[in-house]
């Protein structure tokens, strides 16, 4: 029997009990830092308002067709994100997961699939989970899209990203996804993705997917990093 009484929980970031259904109360919540303009293909924060497109995507054209992201990668969001990735705190999925969803739930074009960025089988078996796919879980339940995580793969282990630069995490990546061609083909695919640093993970597989008769690829991520 569900219970007549909320559930209190720890607020993750402060401590202070909080009746939310995620561990975040709702002071914290309003702190979060989030992107107010950005450049509609990758995602970079803008400072102004009446521009759509960054300097970089007005000149190199990417083949993501959009980006929306939610957060700065500062604090407390590379704390939660760190916690739910290398502490292996699931709880914090949850939360980056309900963050999402309430950010993207008036967003007009409904995709026809989310498609978590998946991990080379290696490091999933070594992390245990796909911290992509635990962040999607909330958006594909109550927005009704469905989730697939056999649609593409990662056929090529790499380095982690944040140990290179552009250049080479464009090489690093390269290759490195699969398309399941048998696979029902979809017109409209979101990547969900934690962190977007440079864009090259997600541009490669939009590549793969447009290949693979895919129209339209967007990218839905927790945060944007901006290299120094
Ligand atoms: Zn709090
Ligand atoms: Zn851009």
């Amino acid at each position: 029997m569900k219970s007549l009484f909320k559930i209190k929980s720890a607020c993750v970031l402060c401590g202070e009990m909080t009746e939310q259904e995620v561990s975040l109360c709702s002071e914290c919540r309003n702190d979060l830092p989030v992107v107010e303009y950005s450049c509609e293909k990758c995602g970079l924060p803008l400072s102004v308002s009446d521009q759509s497109l960054c300097g970089q995507c007005l000149q190199l054209k990417p083949v993501v067709d959009y980006t929306h992201s939610v957060f700065y990668y500062e604090s407390p969001i590379d704390y939660l994100i760190g916690k739910m990735k290398y502490e292996g705190d699931l709880s914090c999925a949850a939360i980056l997961g309900d963050l999402l969803l309430k950010s993207v739930k008036d967003i007009k074009q409904t995709p026809d699939v989310l498609v978590p960025v998946p991990l080379h089988n290696k490091r999933l078996v070594k992390r245990g989970f796909n911290q992509s796919l635990e962040i999607s879980r909330a958006v594909s339940k109550q927005l009704k899209i469905p989730l697939d995580t056999q649609y593409v793969r990662r056929v090529k282990p790499t380095v982690a990203q944040q140990t290179l630069n552009l250049k080479q995490r464009k090489q690093n990546i390269k290759g490195c996804f699969e398309v399941q061609a048998k696979h029902q083909l979809y017109k409209h695919v979101v990547l969900v993705d934690d962190v977007i640093t440079t864009g090259s993970t997600v541009n490669e597989l939009a590549t793969a997917l447009k290949e693979g008769g895919v129209e339209k690829v967007g990218v839905w991520s927790i945060a944007r990093a901006v290299l120094k």
